[in-house]
């Protein structure tokens, strides 16, 4: 995982040891392998017990099973709880009758047979922790939470989000106090490219497991009994959560879900491979303002909006490079604070059109797609400073500005800032044409 989000990482498990500190325990981090880490604690500490997060993900799905191995060996209950998603999507996909193919619509009325999620786990107290046996004195000190050089990673962070449960719970209450706009929430209704995030920005936190997804949907099943009106999934806030679950239920049924080859929902392209192109839309020097400012806030802040995503996405595989999915879900896994094994992949099938949706010839246009919400180019501005003095009228398609308008703004074109790299029009339209290639053969 990439430095920043291995500082949210480091930032959250000191905002817990102060928590728990406060409650008069502690945390103990000890790294190595599992399995090593296991063997010599357990005996030395006299663990009875292991508890552990349901995951969906291959690699942890692993670990469970070889942990519960390891207890039956050196005498240790397992406890794997059901905590990072709403639902058991075991039990999803029983209703299901199995594996998929499943539909999102066909999803919401398995998950109305389920009714609401369990309620969220209640929060610890003092109480709780009297009942435990205190750990040895100095042995938090022997334990503690790393600090960045020692993984050898830069000391400081530049990026505005801050890792750890009290930070997530501000910011949670922050979005619910505003309850007219919670229940009016309408995702393709917000701002890819506003200069702070137009939704909750909750999905860094979610995603190291700083916040509950359970109370934040509690809390909002609240607010939407209050409400006059509300919005409904899949636009609404809580739909947005059930995408997420939706993710976690097709991935844990499918084969290689995060690679074409051998991955039954996945439509095979022979996808071109290309790595100085791919290395331009990595850093940030495709010559599209908005394309370029989007990978720039990802690189420099770890976190974008959706639609943003859906831009580079698209941009990267059907719409222009038509370069492989899988190698922009390896730049997002790397960069993004929210990056996750299910939904990270799942979407990015979703934008190439390789799995989920079908409305192939919906191409974005890097020019005109940014400028509907921000005219002005307030978003490109602020991430791309070199091209920050050109008028409005040339700052989606700074390469049209006449000479003496790259002057005056500073920024010669193909000197400061690249060229285009593609011409958008003859790029899409040919790999429109390969799609509907592809998906004839293989629907054939
Ligand atoms: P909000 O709109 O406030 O939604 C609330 C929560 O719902 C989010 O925090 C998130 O947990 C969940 N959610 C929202 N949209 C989606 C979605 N489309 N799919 C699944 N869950 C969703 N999200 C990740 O958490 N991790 C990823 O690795 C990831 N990779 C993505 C890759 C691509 C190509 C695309 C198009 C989207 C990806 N998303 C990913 C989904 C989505 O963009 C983010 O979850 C969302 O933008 C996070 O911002 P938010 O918390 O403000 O979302």
């Amino acid at each position: 995982i990439g430095a920043l989000r291995w500082h949210f990482l480091l930032q959250s498990l000191e905002d817990l040891q102060k928590n728990l500190c406060q409650l008069g325990s502690c945390l103990l981090v000890i790294q190595g392998d599992y399995e090593s880490v296991l063997r010599d604690r357990v005996q030395e500490w006299n663990i009875t017990q292991v508890t552990l997060d349901a995951e969906m993900e291959p690699f942890y799905k692993e670990m469970e099973a070889n942990i519960r191995c390891l207890g039956e060996e050196l005498g240790f209950e397992v406890l794997s709880l059901v905590g990072h998603s709403l639902y058991d999507t075991k039990r999803i996909l029983d209703l299901n009758g199995g594996a998929p193919p499943l539909t999102y619509k066909r999803f919401l009325h398995i998950l109305s047979l389920l009714g609401d999620p369990e309620v969220p786990v209640r929060n610890l107290t003092a109480e709780d922790f009297q009942r435990c046996r205190a750990p040895e004195p100095g042995l938090a000190g022997c334990y503690r939470v790393p600090l960045p050089t020692e993984l050898k990673i830069p000391p400081e962070s530049l990026s505005p989000w801050r890792g750890g449960e009290t930070a997530g719970l501000q910011r949670l209450q922050q979005h619910l106090t505003d309850q007219g706009w919670v229940a009016s929430f309408t995702k393709p209704r917000t701002i890819p490219n506003s200069l702070l995030p137009s939704t909750t920005g909750l999905s860094p936190y979610f995603s190291v497991g700083c916040l509950s997804v359970r109370t934040f949907f509690y809390r909002l099943s609240n607010i939407y009994a209050q409400a006059k009106h509300h919005s409904l999934p899949p636009v609404s806030l809580q739909g947005q959560l059930l995408w997420r679950e939706f993710f976690y239920t097709v991935a844990t049924a499918t084969p290689n879900f995060t690679k074409m080859a051998g991955n039954p929902i996945c439509l095979q392209i022979g996808w071109y491979e290309d790595d100085e192109r791919l290395h331009k839309w990595k850093t940030a020097q495709t010559g599209f303002p908005w394309i370029d400012a989007i990978m720039t806030q990802l690189r420099q802040e770890g976190w974008i909006h959706h639609l943003a995503r859906h831009a580079v996405a698209c941009f990267l595989t059907r719409g222009d490079l038509w370069i492989s999915w899988e190698e922009g879900m390896k730049v997002f896994e790397e960069l993004l604070l929210d990056a996750d094994y299910s939904i990270n992949a799942g979407n990015w099938m979703w934008l190439s059109a390789s799995a989920f949706f079908h409305q192939y010839t919906r191409i974005f246009c890097p020019v005109r797609f940014g400028k509907r919400t921000d005219p002005e180019g307030q978003y490109i501005r602020k991430y791309l400073p070199v091209l920050k003095n050109f008028p409005s009228k040339y700052i989606y398609e700074p390469w049209t500005a006449p000479e003496e308008e790259q002057k005056r703004a500073g920024c010669i074109i193909g000197q400061d800032y690249p060229f285009p790299m593609v011409n958008h029009k003859e790029a899409s339209d040919h790999n429109l044409q390969l799609m509907k290639q592809v998906r004839e053969e293989q629907y054939r």
